[in-house]
């Protein structure tokens, strides 16, 4: 098995694990798997979520990171933990502990989909189920545009051609509303939060209770790949604007970066519903939790969600007279567009990466 097929870009979960797990070792990390005890991987293999621990017990201050949340763009957090961990970087200060977790959702990375087992987007189940789940009514909208059963490159281009329309009537804000915002009410349909905890989010918080225990400051990233300019990061800081922790993440990594309002067409930033960043924000209470969901630029917004369009008919499409070919090339479709093979977005993202951990372990250690 090759371990990665260009700069340290994981071809597969398998190969990914594997690069993760030899590079933690090798880097004298503790090592912990929590294997999914009932979804496997389309070849039958273990789906698990791994985590690699370096630093002292005692230690008061942890970088944590987190790849595969969204699981079709989980090579990129793949890389970089990888790179971060075969780097000298872990010159750890004695009170900081390093946390990398890899394939949090680790159907997702292995199915090449953005949602996990149930189809459900892991960045949106970290609400309160207890309660009514939030309405999102602009979602009925637009759920039969992008979820339809056939597939061809007539009806795909219909289904784009029907969603530039809406969003032409109704304006960018009420797209992302719609389709990013997160909805709890069509099981099969984009940004489904689920209606209960998914395994995922409780080993987060397993993961969290055995690894964060004492910790009084954090600084996080969550990898992911889609908004922003092409190759390049989108720095989204889900802290309280004014907070002290945002104002750590603005000394981190720069006031403008944090406060961008880049990345959605010009609209506003959608109001997002259970987020993993609030999830976790939650879980590690009462420490300081500062951070970022770093994002690196693909496609164009309206160019994502027609693959967005593929990733549902893959998972729910009717497939009985489509020959192999299309199959084969829609899901190659998919993977390319979350992670690109063009050797210059992969040389940045690389670069890219390295130099927004370095900020944050740097900040860290001064915080
Ligand atoms: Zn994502």
């Amino acid at each position: 098995m090759t371990p990665s097929n260009g700069n340290g870009f994981p071809s597969n979960y398998a190969a990914a694990r594997a690069a993760f797990m030899t590079a933690a070792a090798e880097a004298g990390a503790r090592l912990y798997q929590y294997v999914h005890p009932s979804a496997s991987a389309p070849d039958g293999g273990t789906l698990s979520c791994d985590v690699a621990v370096l630093g002292r017990a005692d230690a008061r201050k942890a970088f944590v990171a987190i790849a595969g949340t969204h699981g079709v763009e989980g090579p990129t957090g793949s890389m970089a933990h990888t790179a971060l961990l075969r780097s000298k970087l872990p010159q750890l200060a004695s009170d900081c502990r390093l946390v990398l977790v890899h394939a949090i959702n680790p159907y997702g990375f292995a199915c090449h989909s953005r949602t996990n087992e149930n189809n459900v987007d892991l960045n949106r189940n970290f609400v309160d189920h207890s309660a009514p789940h939030p309405a999102n009514v602009l979602y009925a909208a637009v759920h039969a545009i992008v979820c339809q059963s056939d597939y061809s490159h007539e009806q795909h281009a219909r289904q784009i051609a029907a969603l530039h329309e809406w969003t032409a009537e109704h304006g960018a804000d009420a797209r992302n509303q719609a389709l990013i915002a997160g909805q709890y009410s069509h099981p099969s349909g984009k940004s489904y939060g689920g209606r209960r905890r998914e395994w995922s989010n409780r080993v987060l918080q397993q993961i969290t209770d055995e690894h964060l225990r004492g910790i009084e400051k954090i600084a996080f990233i969550d990898w992911h790949t889609g908004l922003g300019r092409y190759g390049e990061e989108l720095l989204l800081c889900f802290n309280e604007p004014g907070s002290p922790e945002y104002r750590q993440c603005e000394q981190w990594w720069g006031r403008d970066r944090i406060g961008t309002q880049e990345g959605f067409d010009g609209a506003r930033r959608p109001a997002y519903r259970g987020l993993l960043f609030h999830g976790l924000q939650r879980f590690v209470a009462p420490a300081q939790f500062a951070g970022v969901a770093v994002e690196f630029g693909i496609l164009s917004n309206e160019a994502q969600e027609g693959i967005f369009m593929l990733d549902h008919w893959l998972r729910f499409g009717d497939h009985a007279d489509v020959p192999a070919a299309i199959l084969d090339d829609v899901r190659r479709q998919v993977r390319e567009a979350f992670t690109p093979s063009d050797p210059a977005w992969r040389q940045s993202v690389v670069v890219r990466s390295h130099a927004v951990m370095e900020k944050a372990l740097r900040g860290l250690q001064a915080w």
